[in-house]
This record gives structure tokens, C-alpha cells and sequence, in this order.
């Protein structure tokens, strides 16, 4: 058999569910691992004689663990992210605030139901990081061209933070001064997700960062204001992400919004996008300036579930990444900070801080 590109850990999955006696078992892959997702069900199902369920809802972060189908399975593999992220940064504010939020509506039968079903699935999800098996040297070296400086930050996915001082290495014989910053809201040194860039806060002006896709590069370079080059060891490609370039496509969108008068604001009822006390301060806000504001709950934010809603402009709670890169929309959805600069409560400089 072809070598897959990523570790899938199938003899440590199948050995835990042969250890729990698990029958029905949930797999979850990212969006752009679903193509091998019937393949490896089939392979586990083989091996062990479970049942094998996919999930067929979207999966973009630790942040999207599919809570309801994890209620149907003894368990649930969610491939692609860590489990201390998924903990650290999605877990334990979901819980917090939810809480909170269940409880200011006196609501207990609500707060109860969710409680009982959270600490019921947290048990049964399991994170399969998805370690990379490619050199990460070649793209690495490639990538020492496009470098102009003599010093770069050093960040990935995490299923490239192991492979992060074999390319420090190949930096370092380069002349360059290389970081791999430290962060405690993430896992792994040098880690990065797609609203999680402080371990790219170090004192360099340029980030190499290695990994596929335009996402976590264009955020890296929105938010840290330092210019990214991305290295994808898979293609071999290398993209420069620019952080002006980045940033004017949402001054854009800022300006459309100054004229509206009535906002939705949107709560994102994905398991780990769930801030409710935050959209609540925002209509408050809102309401203060003098302007219509309204709560929408949704699970799946795009243009379609939007279009029926009269307001002029929306504010995203959920994901912060998805207004700026996932998805186009025709009226203006604004991140929790670009709604203030609106609103006149956070000035232009303080959108990325
Ligand atoms: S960028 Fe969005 S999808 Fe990705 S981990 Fe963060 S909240 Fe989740």
C-alpha cells in the first residue's frame, strides 16, 4: 500500500477499541481529509468488527468536535488537532461561559441537560493529531531564498511541530537566527492554529511558517503584522503573505459597515465557538449607540443562512477566521473588534493587537 502522508495511528486505534469494548465508533476528519475518510472507516471496521460512523458536518478546528454524534458512539476519533489545544483554549472558555450564560437565563433543566452530555463526551472523543511523514528539509532549504532578513520566527500546524528544529537546523547553516516561540495556549512549541498566532510573537520581522493552505498563513500575517513566508512541504510551494495586503481587504468591509443602523449579532453554536456573554455585551453596546441589535444562534454560518435576516450588517462571535477567509458575504459580517471600531469604542491600530 501507498504510504499515507499522515500518521493515522491505526494500530493505537484499533487496540483502544479492542481495550474499551467499544461496537460503534465515530470518525471525524477535516474538511480536506474526507476523501480517505471511507478508507480508513473500512480498515478499522476490518480490523476491529465495529460499526463505523462518518461525520458529515463540516470540521474546521479542535474547536468543531461533533458533540451530537459523539452521544451516539462508544467513541469518537477526531482527526487533525491536539486534544490539550481542544482543552486549553475551546474547552475550558465553552465551559465557563456557558455556564454562566445557562444560568443567568435560570434555565436549570437547560444547564443540566448540556452539562451531563459535555462530561459524558469529552470521555469519548479522542484526538488523532495527524503527524505529517514528509521531509519538511527540501521546502525548508527552498524557502531560505525568500527570506530577506536575518532573523524568522518558526511556526506550523501541529502536524509539522515535530519536524520544527530539523528545520531550524537547515536555518541556522543558512546564517539565519531562527525562534520557535513558546506559547501556553497551545500545545506544542512553534504551534499555530487558524485564531491562534502568539507563538509567532517573537522578536522577528519575517515568520517562516510550514504547513498547506492559504489559512493559517494569511492569519499569521493579519494578525502578528509581520510579512509570512509559507513553505507547503506536500507541493513544495512557497507563498509570500503580505501583512497590509491582508489587512486592507477588511478596512473594506470595516467602511461598509459604518452606515448601518441595525446589526445581528451572530452566536456560533459549535461546541468550542460558543460565546454568548460576549454577543450579549455587544448588543448591549449596540442598543447604548443608539442601534437595532439582534441575537442569532446558528451552527453553520454562510451566506444562505444569513440572506433572510433584515439587518445591515452582522457581527461575528463564532469563528473569528471565517468572515476573513472561509466564506464571501454580501453585507458586511464584522469580527468582535472591527464592530468597535464601528461603533467608535477601539481605534484602527487596536484591530489586531
Ligand atoms: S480558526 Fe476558527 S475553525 Fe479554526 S480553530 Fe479557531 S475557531 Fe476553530
Amino acid at each position: 500500500m501507498e504510504k499515507r502522508p499522515y500518521e493515522f495511528e491505526l494500530e493505537r486505534i484499533n487496540a483502544l477499541i479492542k481495550e474499551r469494548g467499544a461496537r460503534r465508533v465515530g470518525l471525524q476528519l477535516p474538511e480536506g481529509l474526507k476523501t480517505v475518510a471511507i478508507e480508513i472507516a473500512a480498515e478499522i471496521s476490518t480490523e476491529t468488527g465495529v460499526d463505523v460512523i462518518l461525520s458529515g458536518s463540516s470540521c474546521y478546528g479542535a474547536c468543531d468536535v461533533d458533540e451530537k454524534l459523539a452521544r451516539t458512539v462508544d467513541i469518537l476519533l477526531h482527526f487533525g488537532h491536539s486534544e490539550n489545544t481542544f482543552r486549553k483554549h475551546f474547552l475550558s472558555k465553552e465551559r465557563t461561559c456557558a455556564k454562566k450564560e445557562y444560568n443567568s437565563f435560570g434555565n436549570a433543566f437547560l444547564s443540566k441537560k448540556r452539562f451531563v452530555l459535555e462530561e459524558n463526551y469529552q470521555e469519548k472523543v479522542v484526538f488523532i493529531e495527524l503527524r505529517s511523514t514528509v521531509d519538511i528539509k527540501p521546502v525548508v532549504e527552498s524557502a531560505v531564498a525568500e527570506l530577506t532578513g536575518d532573523c524568522a520566527g518558526l511556526v506550523a500546524t501541529v502536524q509539522h511541530v515535530h519536524a520544527l528544529n530539523e528545520a531550524k537546523i537547515v536555518l541556522t547553516r543558512s546564517g539565519k537566527k531562527v525562534i520557535i516561540g513558546k506559547s501556553s495556549n497551545v500545545t506544542y512549541d512553534g504551534q499555530v492554529l487558524g485564531c491562534e498566532f502568539s507563538s509567532a510573537l517573537v522578536p522577528c520581522d519575517e515568520i517562516l511558517f510550514i504547513g498547506s493552505g492559504s489559512f493559517h498563513p494569511a492569519g499569521l500575517a493579519r494578525y502578528t503584522g509581520k510579512r509570512v513566508i509559507a513553505a507547503d512541504p506536500f507541493t513544495m510551494q512557497i507563498s509570500i503573505f503580505e501583512p497590509e495586503t491582508m489587512r486592507k481587504k477588511r478596512y473594506g468591509v470595516i467602511a461598509r459597515a459604518r452606515d448601518a443602523k441595525s446589526f445581528g449579532i451572530i452566536v456560533g453554536m459549535k461546541s468550542g465557538q460558543f460565546n454568548l456573554s460576549e454577543a450579549l455585551a455587544l448588543k448591549r453596546k449596540a442598543i447604548a449607540k443608539g442601534l437595532a441589535a439582534h441575537l442569532i444562534a446558528m451552527d453553520e454560518i454562510t451566506e444562505a443562512s444569513l440572506l433572510g435576516f433584515k439587518v445591515d450588517a452582522f457581527v461575528n462571535t463564532a469563528c473569528p477566521r471565517l468572515a476573513e477567509d472561509y466564506v464571501h458575504f454580501n453585507k458586511p459580517v464584522l469580527s468582535v473588534n472591527e464592530f468597535e471600531v464601528v461603533i467608535g469604542e477601539r481605534g484602527w491600530e487596536g484591530i489586531w493587537p
